[in-house]
């Protein structure tokens, strides 16, 4: 088991704004900051959790760079962990400016003292990663849309823009998790599955865990057809029509055995709000990350 400790960081790194373990400049024209989970940060100081912003610079224009044929970074890479992840350097592309962005917001966070980031390929489907001992940097995991651990110092990571992030913290056993939740995914039971893989790793109690619903589109600016609805065990319309998703995951979530009390929705919308997260909706190519990390063991 490889335990990293950061304890040290989190005071060294105290004042960035949103996360404690986060490089305050990004590098790329543009400062790294996050939305913390709220309320976590004082109830379960021994993990941080939160959603990353846009970076500026970025955005539905692309990479700068891109239009000059300029050399840009692709992260992507399929495949199982397979240790340390090199930023390859190609020609750019719309993967390539997405991937730039998310580099820039793990490296920084690497920078903060994390010891390894880890993250995968997305697939919108249910499958869900249980990490125990990894290499240290900006890991790439195989196909999948959850992710668990009971490691201290390595940042879970989902990419998003418009997609639920399903923040779980498990206080009883010390484990966390993060699952990507489209409608798709949440259709084939990213969540319940996610619920089932901290039991089976790590014996977490659904009674037991504090779940977040984290930005996302809202239900007002999410329309949808009605085979979402009915993919989703909902009474489909007539017509497409505005569907509320975190309203769906989170009956998913109660059904599952989560305390209504424990369970928390953000009021933000990816779409309609500030604008300081991506919308693929809203036409951004740009990614911000769901973010859950064990901090350091007390
Ligand atoms: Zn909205």
């Amino acid at each position: 088991m490889t335990m990293t400790r950061v304890g040290q960081a989190v005071a060294a790194g105290a004042g960035i704004e949103g996360t404690p373990l986060m490089k305050a400049d990004s590098g790329l024209g543009g400062p790294l900051r996050a939305t913390p989970v709220p309320g976590w940060e004082r109830g379960l100081p021994w993990l941080w959790a939160g959603t990353s912003w846009r970076v500026d610079g970025f955005g539905a224009g692309g990479w700068p760079g891109d239009e000059d044929g300029a050399e840009a970074w692709s992260a992507a890479r399929e495949g199982e962990v397979a240790g340390s992840l090199p930023h390859e350097r190609k020609a750019g592309s719309r993967l390539a400016t997405a991937e730039r962005e998310i580099a820039a917001v793990t490296g920084g966070l690497l920078e903060g003292g994390w010891g390894t980031v880890v993250r995968s390929r997305q697939v919108h489907g249910a499958r869900c990663r249980i990490h125990g001992d990894l290499p240290a940097g900006d890991c790439v995991a195989g196909d999948g849309d959850g992710h668990v651990t009971q490691e201290s110092g390595v940042l879970l990571a989902v990419t998003l823009a418009d997609c639920v992030p399903v923040f779980v913290a498990d206080p009883a056993n010390r484990a966390v998790g993060i699952f990507h939740a489209g409608w798709r995914g949440t259709a084939a039971g990213v969540v319940e599955n996610g619920l089932r893989a901290m039991r089976r790793a790590f014996g977490s109690a659904a009674a037991e865990l504090r779940l977040h619903l984290g930005p996302a589109i809202c239900g007002r600016c999410y329309e949808v057809g009605p085979e979402v609805f009915a993919a989703l065990g909902e009474l489909p319309p007539p017509h497409p029509r505005p569907l509320d998703l975190r309203r769906v995951i989170r009956r998913r979530a109660l059904a599952a055995g989560v305390p209504p009390g424990h369970l928390t929705t953000s009021a933000e919308c990816t779409l309609c709000g500030d604008g300081r997260y991506y919308s693929h909706r809203g036409g951004d190519r740009g990614r911000h990350l769901g973010l859950i990390g064990i901090v350091a063991e007390r």
